[in-house]
C-alpha cells in the first residue's frame, strides 16, 4: 500500500512545472479578453425570503477521530512511512523519470506488502528504471525482477503496455490528469489518485485504498455503508475538508497497518475506542 507525504514538492519544482496543469500548455487557446456576462444564481438562504441552508452532513465526533489518529500515527513508524511508494524513486533522477518511477511502484503495490513493492523498485532501479530501460527488457526478465509482486504476471503485461503508450503518447512522462492516468492499462482510481498527489503535487480527489476503505466504513466517515473504494472515495469527497485528502491516505494506510487491522483490530490500544462506532462489535 502507498502513500502520499509531504515533501515530495521537489518532484514538481524540479520539473519547473507549478501552478496550473494546463498553464502555458500549447494549444491551449488564450481566453478572450472581451468581458462575458455571467449570470449569477443566488445560493440558497441568501436572497430575500429565502429556505434557511441545509447544513451539509458531516460524521459525528469525526474531528477528534481524526486528532486521535494523528496522535497514533505521530510516530510514523508504520510500513507506509518507510517503504510506501514515496519511499521507491531516485530522488536524483530527471523529474520525468521519478514521475514514471513513480507510476510504476504504484502499480507493483496493488494487491502487494509495501516491503515487496520497496525490495522489486531496488531491483529495477539497480539496473537503470526508465521509459526506455523497460521498454528495452524483455517479459521474462521483467517478471523474474519484480516477483514476487502480488499478480507479477498481469503486472509485466500492464507495466509493458502502459510504458509504451507513455512512449507514444506523452514523450516519456506520465499523464497529469487523473482522466488519463485511469485510461493506462493497470492504472486504477487510488492509483491515479497518488500518482497526482505524489508525482504532480496537485490534489484532484481522495486516494482510497483497502484501509482507506475499511477505517471510513467503521468510523461511519460514510453517511451509510459503502461497498467498494471508489463508492469510499465519493462518500468521503462529499464531505471531508479538501484540504485533508492528501493527508487522510497517508494517516490511515498507517494506521489500517499497525492498529485498525483488517482482521482483530487493536481496539484496546486504540484512542478512538469510546467513541468508535465499531470497537464493541469487534
Ligand atoms: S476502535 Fe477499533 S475499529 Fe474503531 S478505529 Fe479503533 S481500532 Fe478501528
Amino acid at each position: 500500500m502507498s502513500a502520499a507525504r509531504p515533501g515530495l514538492r521537489r518532484l514538481r519544482s524540479a520539473a519547473g512545472s507549478g501552478g496550473s496543469q494546463t498553464q502555458g500548455r500549447p494549444g491551449v487557446p488564450r481566453q478572450s479578453r472581451r468581458r462575458k456576462s455571467v449570470a449569477i444564481a443566488y445560493e440558497a438562504g441568501q436572497g430575500e425570503g429565502a429556505e434557511p441552508r441545509r447544513a451539509r452532513w458531516e460524521p459525528p465526533r469525526w474531528r477528534e477521530q481524526l486528532q486521535h489518529i494523528r496522535d497514533m500515527r505521530s510516530s510514523r513508524d508504520a510500513p507506509v512511512d518507510e517503504m510506501g511508494v514515496q519511499t521507491c524513486y531516485d530522488s536524483s533522477a530527471p523529474p520525468e523519470v521519478m514521475r514514471y518511477q513513480v507510476l510504476l511502484a504504484l502499480m507493483l503495490s496493488s494487491q502487494t506488502k509495501d516491503q515487496v513493492t520497496s525490495a522489486a523498485m531496488l531491483r529495477l532501479r539497480r539496473r537503470g528504471l526508465s521509459v526506455d530501460s523497460v521498454l528495452q527488457m524483455d517479459d521474462e526478465t521483467l517478471g523474474q525482477i519484480i516477483y514476487p509482486v502480488g499478480f507479477w504476471r498481469n503486472k509485466v503485461k500492464y507495466i509493458k503496455q502502459t510504458t509504451a503508450i507513455l512512449k507514444q503518447k506523452y514523450g516519456g512522462d506520465i499523464p497529469s490528469t487523473v482522466e488519463e492516468l485511469v485510461q493506462l492499462p493497470g492504472v486504477g482510481p487510488k492509483m491515479a489518485h497518488l500518482a497526482m498527489h505524489i508525482a504532480w503535487d496537485s490534489v484532484a480527489g481522495i486516494a482510497v485504498d483497502t484501509h482507506v476503505h475499511r477505517i471510513s466504513n467503521r468510523l461511519k466517515w460514510v453517511k451509510k455503508e459503502t461497498k467498494s473504494p471508489e463508492e469510499t472515495r465519493v462518500a468521503l469527497e462529499e464531505w471531508l475538508p479538501r484540504d485533508l485528502w492528501k493527508e487522510i491516505n497517508w494517516l490511515l494506510v498507517g494506521f489500517g497497518q499497525q492498529t485498525c487491522l483488517p482482521v482483530k483490530p487493536r481496539c484496546s490500544q486504540c484512542l478512538n475506542q469510546d467513541i468508535c462506532p465499531a470497537a464493541t462489535r469487534l
